[in-house]
């Protein structure tokens, strides 16, 4: 055998969050020893940035993981971040300007949120306790009375916004407090991808919890008092206004993207216009910004990559179940749909869990991962 057949091709991904470390454990498994994983990113700490929602709400903060441990012996970790990719040398270039030579390379760098309005609260998980906690207060001493939960036009995560709403109102009506909670949402439907059973019951969940909803609605907040719905102009008087930050792609220099940055790709996850490169996650183009989506993209590039390498392995497109945990504040929801051209099917709502473990992330490596990580430290 030559030396260039013996050589082990170089995986490298780009990124710190749930589709690269999910990526990295699928790598593991389906490469079988016959591909070295490199990760790349400057992050040292995996966080569930799902589980941030309830911080304000008193509960602990989401677990930290640090990545090291998250990898184990499964991924060389250079500490730097992805700036740039050029396709035809297969070589990428750190934020350091160091180079590195890959055989395939899968970005799962995320999303960038931004605040469309300046006046409402923007969402961010990185400060969500600091930045509601004092409402919540406010709203525990009976000082304000009508909240306003607002989401944007464009990509958005969909889960927080219902979950913030309804949290919210169930705190409210436990202390006793009056409280108006409206929630204004683009969608036609609440939580409309995942389909129409799942849509009902949430519906029935806002109304229960008293949340007034408002679909196929568009929010202008001309000041921390007052929204206005399109269409038709409706005007409400608001004590805080809640929102979800628009969603843009990470726009790689060397990388098609389209007119948001987002990485354009197809089933199997490859990014357009650029042998060899993948793409999972929020960086991507697909509509739905969820971090179960994220896994199962970077199972599907990961798989496409072993089958490459691997005779035994098969490339399989993306063949999407989405399923979502809802804290309501009287318990969870359970939500799933499987996803065929871009529309729901086999929509599922309910109060016991629809997939096992019951994770608020479903994936199928991260999890066990995670869950053997919280057992040696005896965090379970
Ligand atoms: C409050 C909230 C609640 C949510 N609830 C749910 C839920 O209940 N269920 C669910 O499935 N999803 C939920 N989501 C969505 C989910 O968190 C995201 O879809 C998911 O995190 C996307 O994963 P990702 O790996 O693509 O990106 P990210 O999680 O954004 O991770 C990207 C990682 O890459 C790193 N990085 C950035 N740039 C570079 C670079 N240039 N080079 C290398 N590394 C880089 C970042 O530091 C980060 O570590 C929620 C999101 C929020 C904010």
């Amino acid at each position: 055998m030559s030396a260039a057949q013996d050589r082990v091709p170089t995986v490298v991904i780009a990124g710190g969050g749930v589709a690269a470390l999910e990526a990295a454990l699928a790598l593991e498994s389906m490469g079988r020893g016959r591909v070295r994983t490199v990760l790349l990113t400057s992050s040292d700490e995996y966080v569930m940035r799902a589980a941030a929602v309830r911080e304000p709400f008193t509960f602990p903060a989401a677990h930290r993981y640090p990545i090291a441990d998250v990898l184990g012996g499964t991924a060389t970790w250079i500490r730097e971040n992805l700036a740039a990719v050029d396709p035809a040398a297969k070589v990428v270039t750190t934020h350091t300007g160091s180079r590195l030579d890959y055989d395939r390379l899968i970005i799962a760098s995320g999303a960038r949120a931004s605040a469309t309005h300046p006046h409402a609260i923007t969402i961010d998980d990185r400060r969500l306790d600091e930045l509601l906690h004092g409402m919540i207060q406010d709203i525990e001493a009976d000082a304000i009375h009508r909240v306003a939960y607002v989401a944007p036009e464009r990509a958005a995560w969909p889960l927080p916004l219902y979950e913030l709403a309804l949290m919210t109102a169930e705190r409210a009506s436990d202390m006793g407090a009056e409280l108006d909670t409206l929630l204004a949402t683009p969608e036609d439907q609440p939580l409309e991808v995942f389909g129409a059973a799942a849509s009902k019951g949430i519906r029935g969940l806002l109304i229960s919890h008293h949340v007034e909803l408002h679909t196929s609605s568009y929010a202008e907040v001309p000041s921390q008092r007052e929204i206005v719905l399109l269409p038709g102009q409706r005007r409400y008087s608001v004590d805080r206004v809640i929102a979800l930050p628009e969603l843009y792609g990470p726009e790689i220099p060397g990388l098609e993207h389209d007119a948001e940055g987002f990485l354009p790709v197809d089933e199997f996850c490859r990014v357009d216009g650029a042998a060899h490169v993948y793409a999972a996650g929020d960086c991507a183009n697909q509509s739905i910004k969820h971090g179960g989506v994220a896994a199962q993209m970077a199972v599907t590039a990961a798989r496409a990559i072993a089958a490459d390498f691997c005779d035994e392995v098969k490339a399989a497109p993306l063949d999407l179940e989405l399923r979502g945990l809802l804290h309501t504040g009287l318990g969870a929801r359970y939500l799933s749909a499987h996803r065929v051209g871009g529309h729901p099917y086999d929509s599922r709502f309910s109060t016991t869990p629809l997939w096992d473990p019951p994770a608020k992330v479903s994936t199928a490596f991260l999890g066990e991962r995670l869950g053997q990580l919280a057992h040696a430290s005896g965090r379970h």
